[in-house]
């Protein structure tokens, strides 16, 4: 029987965790019948995707929640062989937390998805029916984005579409962490033990055989949002240097035309200078142009910071994520 594991990373999730797994729980016990638009077909077809062929396994990735949620799925896993809990030892974030479910999850499959029941489960069936046509990463794109501020979604929306200006591997924009992925994809994706991970930027990167089920994010359930405006702001740096070397780029062509532009300026300066002698007038242009240069010097020097930054977190070697326990098994950190 092959098994499919739904990964679920929580952080303060306690109102929201036991809807879930009753969501999870009808979910595996019913059969779906699944309406498909074949690519190149004008009409779609109904395909039934019964549950009751498959295994499955609930792992919950506890991402040192400061509230009871821990002790919930402790709670559920006493009721129920198939939930798994993974503690971490602290807050990794949920890159990290992700990670350590995909290490630890045993399925032929894994669905990832958020605890707070945004992420609408009636499309999985719709996934795992094109996992069995044979896809690796069928990821769930966002029709709607659900309750967002507007500044927010403009933020990630630009966010996308400079990403895309800036790399050669698309990003797909409107496109999260929900997703069905088979186990050669995970396999992947755990080879890349990079510290400061950006998700979004790896899907792409493995590749493997993509397809797109179209979903409407609801609205978070219980509980805070714990993407805060500046902490979205930090991820999308995170984003864009671990993901290119464009803004490295971006200073080099930048620095050549203003060299250039000095150095045109320069000889326009010597010739006239040559013909007419000189005035010492132009102080403020002058200050301008020195304002100028030094910001942009320290913006570039920004912009290396940001990338030796990265260089010196990821030569520490540390691991993205320490477990405390898993299910009940505490980590003796003597491995
Ligand atoms: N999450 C996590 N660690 C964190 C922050 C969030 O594991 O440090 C989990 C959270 O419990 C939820 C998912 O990641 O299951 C998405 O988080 P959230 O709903 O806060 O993000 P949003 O939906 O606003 O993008
Ligand atoms: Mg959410």
């Amino acid at each position: 029987m092959k098994k499919i594991s739904f990964v679920i990373p929580c952080h303060n999730e306690e109102a929201n965790l036991p809807k879930l797994y009753d969501e999870l729980d009808r979910f595996t016990r019913a059969s779906y019948q699944v309406s498909v638009k074949e690519t190149g077909t004008e009409t779609g077809t109904t395909h039934p995707v019964d549950m009751n062929v498959y295994d499955f396994e609930f792992l919950f990735v506890n991402d040192g929640s400061g509230d009871g949620t821990l002790a919930i799925m402790r709670e559920l896993r006493k009721k129920d062989s198939r939930v798994s809990v993974v503690n971490l030892s602290r807050n990794f974030g949920k890159e990290n937390a992700m990670l350590a479910g995909m290490d630890y999850a045993s399925g032929d499959a894994l669905v990832i998805m958020d605890a707070d029941l945004q992420d609408p489960i009636e499309v999985v069936p719709e996934m795992i029916y094109w996992w069995e046509k044979g896809y690796d990463d069928v990821y769930g794109k966002r029709a709607s984005r659900g309750q967002e501020s507007a500044m927010r979604k403009i933020l990630s929306l630009s966010f996308y579409n400079m990403l895309k200006k800036m790399s050669d591997i698309d990003i797909l924009p409107n496109v999260g962490d929900f997703r069905l992925l088979d186990r050669r994809a995970v396999r992947a994706l755990t080879g890349l033990r990079e510290t400061q991970r950006y998700m979004k930027g790896l899907y792409c990167w493995v590749g493997f055989e993509k397809k797109e089920v179209v979903f409407d994010r609801g609205d978070r359930e219980n509980g805070k949002s714990s993407y805060k405006l500046a902490k979205l702001v930090n991820l999308a740096i995170e984003g864009i240097t671990s993901y290119t070397t464009t803004p490295l780029r971006i200073s080099t062509v930048a620095g050549i035309i203003v060299s250039l532009m000095a150095f045109g300026y320069l000889v326009y300066m010597f010739v006239k200078t040559l013909l007419w002698g000189e005035v010492v007038t132009g102080f403020p242009t002058l200050i301008c142009v020195i304002l100028f240069l030094g910001g942009m010097q320290l913006l570039a020097l920004g912009i290396i910071g940001e990338y030796i930054g990265r260089i010196f977190n990821e030569t520490k070697r540390r691991p993205p994520y320490i477990i405390e326990s898993f299910n009940e098994e505490r980590n003796s950190l003597t491995q």
